[in-house]
């Protein structure tokens, strides 16, 4: 049985004044929800405040990428060992805006979720295709690609401690969602290529797999009764504790 997880991606917001409301909100209404796993992704600047802020509940938190390196001359980047001096237990990694704004290869993200895993931390691998893909029947050749660079390095048993999330790019930020069903589709792909690595299926159907794309309370909940839906990872509505709360009661059932 697969825990729903709902995994906030407060992306380049917040400031420190806004950042204790938002969380203390989220913390009172998370009191009715206990069968669903919550992230929060701030930026780095704020883990060490949201790592005090959350400290003595079961919120967890992230961070929206990280160096693939251990240490040394890299200025500007983050390491991993300085993510779990602030409690991270979680990083997104090749999220499409690191892709397509930073210019990340599938090749360097699998550098990441490798190093990700050798610290400990558990990687959320996001993959999607964008809009002309979709439309011009590519969207598994893409998501397959990008999927296969991580599984051909670490294999089905280097998803055993790790996240999936399946993000279109289409449909980050700009409200248009995937249907159910073209989301569970994609989904059905995934676990379905994670089982190709292995001789049975058990890292396939224990790996848990969010989709992303303009998730709402209002759409949340036929997104996540989908079979292979295990959650979402949420942008724009990450950012207003009521709608943050209504999705992971949705994924509460
Ligand atoms: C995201 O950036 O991961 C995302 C899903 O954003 P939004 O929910 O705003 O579409």
């Amino acid at each position: 049985m697969r825990k729903p997880l709902v995994a906030g991606n407060w992306k380049m917001n917040g400031t420190l004044e806004s950042i204790t409301p938002l969380v203390e909100g989220i913390k009172q209404g998370l009191t009715s929800i206990n069968n669903v796993e919550v992230l929060i992704c701030p930026s780095f600047v704020y883990l060490s405040n949201v790592s005090d802020l959350i400290e003595d509940t079961s919120i967890l938190l992230g961070a929206q990428n990280v160096s693939q390196e251990d240490e040394g001359a890299f200025t500007g980047e983050i390491s991993c060992n300085m993510l779990k001096d602030f409690d991270c237990q979680y990083v997104i990694i090749g999220h499409s805006e690191r892709r397509s704004l930073y210019g990340e290869s599938s090749e360097l993200v699998a550098e990441k979720f490798i190093q990700v895993q050798k610290s400990g931390l558990t990687p959320i691998l996001c993959v999607g295709e964008l809009l002309e893909e979709r439309e011009s029947g590519e969207t598994e050749a893409v998501i397959g690609q990008q999927l296969r660079a991580v599984l051909d390095k670490v294999g089905a048993e280097g998803f055993q401690q790790a996240v999936i999330a399946y993000e279109p790019v289409w449909a980050i930020g700009t409200g248009l969602t995937a249907t159910p069903e073209q989301a569970q589709e994609v989904h059905g792909f995934i676990r379905d290529l994670v089982a190709e690595y292995e001789s049975d299926r058990t890292v396939a159907e224990q790996v848990r797999i969010l989709y992303g794309g303009s998730v709402k309370p209002d759409n949340a909940k036929e997104i996540f009764a989908k079979q292979d839906i295990d959650g979402g990872l949420i942008g724009g509505a990450a950012l207003k504790s009521e709608d943050f709360l209504g999705i992971c009661q949705a994924a509460n059932g």
